[in-house]
C-alpha cells in the first residue's frame, strides 16, 4: 500500500512536464450571429416583451428578464466558467472589443475568416462554393499527428463547401446529413434528425450538431474539434426574439456539457483549450427590429462580434485586450493553443491573441 501511495504521489509530481506538447488538444466553437449585446447584457428588455417576436412571453420573462444578473441567466457557463477561468472578451459596455475583419458581416466571409486566418474579399456570397483557401484544420490534418484526428460537426450545410470537402480530408457533418452509424445512439440520432421538422432548408437544430460531435468526441477522441452551432442565428432572421434566447441558451448548456465531458475524460483533461466564437454580428438597436439582421450594407454594426476561451494556458479572468480582438486572429490563436507553429500555416494570418500566459 505503501509502495503504491508513493508510485501515485510520483505521478502525480511527474503529471505536469509529463503534459508534452505534442498532446494538447482543440475545441472551437461558434454560435452564428450571436450578438455581444445578448451575451454581455442578456435578453434586451423591450425585445423580450413584445409579442410580435415572442411567443412565450411568461416563460421568456421568468428565465431571462426575472433574474437580477440577465447576462448569467442566459449564457451562465460564458460568465460563470469561461469569463472567470479563462478570457470573455467583447463587451463594448466596457471598452471590450471584438471584430471581423472582412468587410462583408455575414457568415460565409466570417467562418473563412475564422479558419484561414485573414479576410478573402473573393468570398462574396453564402453560396455553397468550395472555398479556394485552405483552413487551418485542413492544414494540420495534413501534419503528422493530427492525421485523422480532426472531425468538424456544423448546423449549416454550407460547412462542406467553407472547409472543401471535395479537397480536405477532414471530415465535416454538416446539415441534415445522417453518417452511417457507429452504434445503437447515432442510430437514433440519425432516425429523429430524419423524423423531425426542417424549419429551414440548410441548417438542422444545434442539438442533431452536438449530439452527433459528443459522440465522437466520447467514440474516437479526435485531437481537434470543431463545432459550429447555428439556431442563434436563423431564429433571428426569423424574427422570433424569444426562440433565439433559447437556443443561445440552450448553446452555452452545450458548451457546459462539451466541457463537462472533456474534463471528466483523461484524453482531454487539462490538456485542452475550447475557444468559442461568432463568425458576425447584427444591427445594434440604434433602428427598430434590426437585431434580426446582418451585413456591412444596411447593419454597419454587425462586424462587431465577442470571443472566449479557456485551457490550461490560457489567462484567467481577462476582458479586454489592449487592441481590438480580431477574427483573422483566430486561426493563429487555435494553433498556438495547441503550441503548433502558427507562421508555419499562414505567416501572413492575424497574430495571436495575448490570451496565453507565459508557459
Ligand atoms: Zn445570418
Amino acid at each position: 500500500m505503501k509502495i503504491l501511495m508513493t508510485l501515485a504521489v510520483a505521478l502525480s509530481l511527474a503529471a505536469p512536464s509529463a503534459r508534452a506538447a505534442e498532446d494538447r488538444r482543440l475545441v472551437l466553437v461558434t454560435l452564428d450571429g450571436m450578438r455581444w449585446q445578448e451575451v454581455f447584457r442578456g435578453a434586451d428588455p423591450a425585445l423580450a416583451v413584445d409579442p410580435a417576436i415572442v411567443e412565450d412571453r411568461p416563460g421568456i420573462k421568468a428565465a431571462f428578464l426575472d433574474p437580477a444578473d440577465r447576462k448569467r441567466a442566459l449564457t451562465p457557463f460564458l460568465h460563470e466558467v469561461m469569463a472567470t477561468q479563462g478570457v470573455l472578451i467583447g463587451d463594448r459596455d466596457l471598452g471590450s472589443c471584438a471584430r471581423v475583419t472582412n468587410d462583408k458581416f455575414f457568415s460565409y466571409p466570417g467562418y473563412n475568416e475564422i479558419l484561414t486566418g485573414r479576410p478573402d474579399p473573393r468570398i462574396a456570397s453564402n453560396d455553397p462554393v468550395p472555398n479556394p483557401n485552405v483552413s487551418f484544420l485542413e492544414w494540420l490534418d495534413g501534419r503528422p499527428g493530427y492525421r485523422g484526428k480532426v472531425a468538424v460537426f456544423a448546423s449549416w450545410s454550407v460547412f462542406t463547401a467553407i472547409l472543401n470537402t471535395g479537397r480536405s480530408r477532414v471530415p465535416v457533418n454538416a446539415g441534415f446529413m445522417t453518417p452511417k452509424p457507429h452504434g445503437a445512439f447515432e442510430a437514433a440520432l440519425g432516425r429523429l434528425q430524419d423524423q423531425s421538422p426542417r424549419i429551414w432548408s440548410t441548417v438542422r437544430f444545434d442539438a442533431f450538431t452536438h449530439n452527433y460531435a459528443l459522440e465522437a468526441i466520447r467514440r474516437d477522441r479526435p485531437k481537434v474539434v470543431y463545432i459550429a452551432y447555428g439556431e442563434t442565428d436563423d431564429f433571428a432572421h426569423d424574427g422570433q426574439y424569444g426562440h433565439m434566447l433559447e437556443a443561445a441558451h440552450r448553446a452555452d448548456g452545450f458548451l457546459r456539457e462539451l466541457w463537462t465531458t472533456l474534463q471528466a475524460d483523461k484524453a482531454y483533461a487539462g490538456k485542452t483549450t475550447l475557444i468559442v466564437t461568432t463568425d458576425h454580428g447584427r444591427g445594434d438597436g440604434s433602428r427598430p427590429n434590426d437585431w434580426k439582421g446582418h451585413g456591412a450594407v444596411i447593419w454597419p454594426a454587425s462586424d462587431q462580434t465577442w470571443f472566449a476561451a479557456i485551457g490550461p494556458d490560457v489567462k484567467k479572468g481577462v476582458t479586454k485586450l489592449d487592441q481590438c480582438a480580431g477574427a483573422n486572429q483566430v486561426a493563429a490563436t487555435a494553433l498556438q493553443a495547441l503550441d503548433v507553429d502558427w507562421k508555419a500555416f499562414d505567416p501572413q494570418a492575424g497574430t495571436p491573441l495575448p490570451i496565453f500566459a507565459l508557459r
